[in-house]
C-alpha cells in the first residue's frame, strides 16, 4: 500500500475513532489488564507482516493498564526484541531519566510502540506494516483510554497523525490524537545522538507535565 492510501487510511482512523475508542461507560482496572492480556495473547503468533519474520519476541507494551498517560514511540531494536519489553537499552535509560525528571516511573504510564516486531536493522517501519500493527495499537488506545498522549519520535507522530510535517512542526503546533491533548517531543535514541536536541526536549516534557498534573 502506498504512503498516500496509509495516510488516507489514518485520516478515517483519526475522524471517526473518537466516539468509538472513548466509550463512555467506565472500565475497571481488573478489566484492562483482562482485556490487555487477551489482545497480547491474540498477537503472540501474528503473521499479518512481514516483520514477524525477524520477532524473537512481540513487544506489545508495558506499564499500568489503568494509565493516565500513554507513551508511543516507533519500534522495538534488538534489546526489545529480545526482551519482549519497549524501550529497554541506553535509549530505555535515558527514558526513564526522562520520566524521573518530571516525577513519573514506568509503572504510572502505559508504553507502546506503532509496530512490536522489529524491523530488520532498526530502519524505519514501511507502510504496509504500519497498517497491519495499527489496529493493535488501536485497540490499546482503546481499552486504557488515556487522558494525555507523549509521542516520542517523527515516524511515530507522522504515523498517528497522518501529517509529513517536521518534529518541529508537532512539538509546536500540539495537535489533539483523538480529541486527547498530546505532546510530541524526541525518541530518546535520537537524543542520545545529538546532545542538543536534550535542551528542547526538557521544555517539551516540562509542558507535558504541567498538562498531566492538571488532570
Ligand atoms: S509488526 Fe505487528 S502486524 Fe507485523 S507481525 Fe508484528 S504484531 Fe503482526
Amino acid at each position: 500500500m502506498s504512503k498516500r492510501a496509509l495516510l488516507q487510511y489514518l485520516e478515517l482512523i483519526q475522524e471517526s475513532g473518537i466516539d468509538h475508542v472513548f466509550t463512555p461507560a467506565p472500565v475497571s482496572a481488573e478489566d484492562k489488564i483482562k482485556q490487555l492480556a487477551a489482545l497480547r495473547e491474540e498477537n503472540l503468533n501474528c503473521t499479518k507482516c512481514p516483520l514477524a519474520e525477524g520477532r524473537i519476541e512481540l513487544v506489545f507494551g508495558s506499564g499500568n493498564p489503568d494509565a493516565k498517560a500513554m507513551l508511543i514511540g516507533e519500534a522495538p531494536g534488538d534489546n526489545e526484541n529480545k526482551t519482549g519489553l519497549p524501550f529497554v537499552g541506553a535509549a530505555g535509560q535515558l527514558l526513564d531519566k526522562m520520566l524521573a525528571a518530571i516525577n513519573l516511573t514506568r509503572d504510572e504510564i502505559y508504553i507502546a510502540n506503532i509496530v512490536k516486531c522489529r524491523p530488520p536493522e532498526n530502519r524505519n517501519p514501511a507502510p504496509e506494516e504500519k497498517i497491519a500493527c495499527l489496529p493493535i495499537l488501536l485497540e490499546q488506545i482503546k481499552i486504557i483510554r488515556p487522558k494525555i498522549f507523549l509521542i516520542m519520535g517523527l515516524v511515530a507522530a507522522q504515523t498517528l497523525f497522518a501529517k509529513n510535517e517536521n518534529l518541529g512542526w508537532f512539538r509546536t503546533n500540539r495537535p489533539d490524537l483523538m480529541g486527547t491533548p498530546t505532546y510530541v517531543t524526541y525518541h530518546p535514541a535520537a537524543l542520545i545522538r545529538n546532545q542538543n536536541w536534550k535542551r528542547p526536549a526538557w521544555e517539551d516534557l516540562q509542558e507535558f507535565q504541567k498538562t498531566y498534573e492538571s488532570l
